[in-house]
């Protein structure tokens, strides 16, 4: 579970992220949901333990990341922007994410399959799509096999085809009772997807609740 409360950042003086509270419960997407500029990928930092908050806490399991005993088996995540060295190959990245998070390596095969990248494993990165790079992040963040994902604007670049895989591995995730929190500017991406939505607005949550009763509202 992740539970945000009173969350608040400023950007000298200016507040990303003002008073943000929210929980994303097991067995659920969690849609997260506003326009550019709302706060979300700063949230999404604080939450990860990139940043320090000014005020409030972000808690995954009820700790904070960093006091997490083992980060990568907890929390899976993908961020716009922390993207795999180009000159290396596919395989190569998650060998050397497994490596150092103690992931058995058998682990990188099998979420190379699940990401269906098997067949482009061996070919470096630079000569990627778009599409095969977002799967290439994605498979990274199920590699220790998380109980909670995270992921930012996932369906980025994608094909119709990659976004049914996606859209299908959120919900399998989330019904075999883990926590999905999927941050994403477009409503629609949301719409197919989650169970309960937050919507973030300059800063502050606008609205919070299952999919349904939020889009009856609006
Ligand atoms: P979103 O992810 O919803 O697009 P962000 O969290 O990236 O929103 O940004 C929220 C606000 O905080 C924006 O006004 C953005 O310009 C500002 N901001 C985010 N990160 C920084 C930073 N490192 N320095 C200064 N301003 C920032
Ligand atoms: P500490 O002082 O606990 O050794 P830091 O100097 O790294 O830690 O952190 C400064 C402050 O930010 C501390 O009060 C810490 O509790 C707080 N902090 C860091 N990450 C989070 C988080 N995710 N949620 C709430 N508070 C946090």
């Amino acid at each position: 579970m992740i539970e945000v409360t009173r969350l608040t950042k400023r950007y000298g003086g200016k507040p990303a992220v003002d008073g943000v509270g929210f929980t994303a419960r097991q067995g659920r997407v969690t849609g997260f949901l506003g326009p550019n500029g709302a706060g979300k990928s700063t949230t999404l930092r604080l939450l990860l333990g990139l940043d320090r908050p000014d005020d409030g806490t972000a808690l995954i399991g009820g700790r904070r990341y960093r006091d997490l005993r083992h980060p990568l088996r907890t929390v899976g995540a993908l961020l716009d922007g922390a993207g795999p060295v180009p000159g290396r190959r596919g395989v190569d990245h998650l060998a050397w994410i497994a490596q150092s998070n103690r992931i058995p390596r058998r682990r990188v095969h099998e979420v190379l399959d699940l990401a269906g990248l098997s067949d482009v494993a061996g070919r470096r990165v630079k000569g990627y799509s778009l599409g095969m790079r977002q799967r290439l992040g994605i498979a990274a963040a199920l590699l220790g096999d998380p109980e909670v994902l995270v992921l930012d604007e996932p369906v980025n670049g994608l094909d119709p085809d990659g976004i049914r895989w996606v859209r299908n591995l959120l919900r399998g995730y989330a019904a075999s009772g883990r926590t999905v929190l999927l941050s994403s500017h477009l409503m629609a991406e949301t719409a197919g997807t989650a169970d309960d939505v937050v919507v973030i607005a300059g800063g502050r949550v606008a609205a919070h609740g299952p999919l349904d009763e939020i889009s009856a509202g609006h």
